[in-house]
């Protein structure tokens, strides 16, 4: 048994008994981790208020051996999540992005750019001035490329043809005019000559791919400066759940609140 702290988001929490909960934090340090958070739904309990479904807070737990639940010794809290205004997509903005950070990350690994990722999206949400939409789309594109599961955006899977030659007039190294499709099972894209009619429904324009391309290698400081057409936002939006789904084995249960067409 040791004693550990960080910074850590709740994405989860679900009861234990009277007093008691298990809440799963996606941690700075640790990653996801689930612990014992003991007389905290007492009025005056230990925890400060801190453990809120999306609050940022400063923890101190007990780490067990192997397979055994942590516990939660205390927790401060450094922000809560709150959306402004009366527009709910913001906050169930907040939900899908925690339903994802659980469906998508492993117990016990550190992932603290998935962290870093987080904590912008979230303050986003928070933001008068970001669109809530595009914030949600930076982040499951964001996710996607830190966990692995993003695949390859700048060649056809099927023939090798790449979508960054310059071709007549796109000497800006933008793809070849023509719809791709995407090959969820592969991972990967399809050319518009390797398109086979059945994958169709999955089909989204040039313009959304390289959106996907310049989302996909995302730092801090080019996030403000990405801005996404309606189109892009909703093929972009498309691509990354058929992605998460096939990931998950299953749609993401929290996307059912989100409009995003
Ligand atoms: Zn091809």
């Amino acid at each position: 048994m040791s004693q550990e702290k960080t910074e850590a988001i709740v994405i989860r929490q679900a009861e234990f008994s009277e007093s008691s909960r298990v809440v799963t934090l996606f941690s700075k340090d640790f990653g996801k981790l689930s612990v014992l958070a003991k007389g905290v739904k007492r009025l005056k309990g230990p925890f400060d208020a801190g453990i809120d479904l999306l609050s940022r807070c400063h923890v101190v737990f007990i780490r067990r051996s192997s397979g055994a639940l942590g516990i939660l010794t205390e927790a401060r809290l450094a922000a809560r999540f709150q959306p402004p205004g009366p527009d709910l997509m913001s906050l169930y903005g907040g939900y899908y992005l925690a339903e994802l950070l659980n469906g998508l990350t492993e117990d016990d690994d550190p992932a603290p750019l998935v962290y870093e990722l987080a904590v912008r999206s979230l303050d986003g949400l928070m933001s008068d001035v970001q669109d809530s939409l595009s914030v949600i789309v930076e982040f499951e594109i964001g996710i996607l490329r830190l966990s692995g599961h993003l695949g390859d955006l700048t060649e056809c899977t099927a023939c090798g043809t790449s979508f960054l030659e310059p071709s007549g007039a796109h000497t800006d190294g933008s793809p070849a005019p023509g719809r791709l499709v995407h090959w969820v099972s592969q991972g990967g894209l399809l050319c518009p000559s390797c398109c086979r009619p059945e994958y169709r429904k999955r089909s989204m324009s040039a313009g959304s791919v390289a959106a996907l391309r310049q989302l996909g290698r995302m730092d801090r400081q080019m996030s403000a400066r990405v801005r996404l057409t309606k189109q892009q936002i909703r093929e972009c939006h498309q691509f990354a759940v058929s992605a998460i789904a096939h990931v998950l084995g299953r749609r993401p249960k929290t996307l059912r609140y989100l409009d995003i067409g």
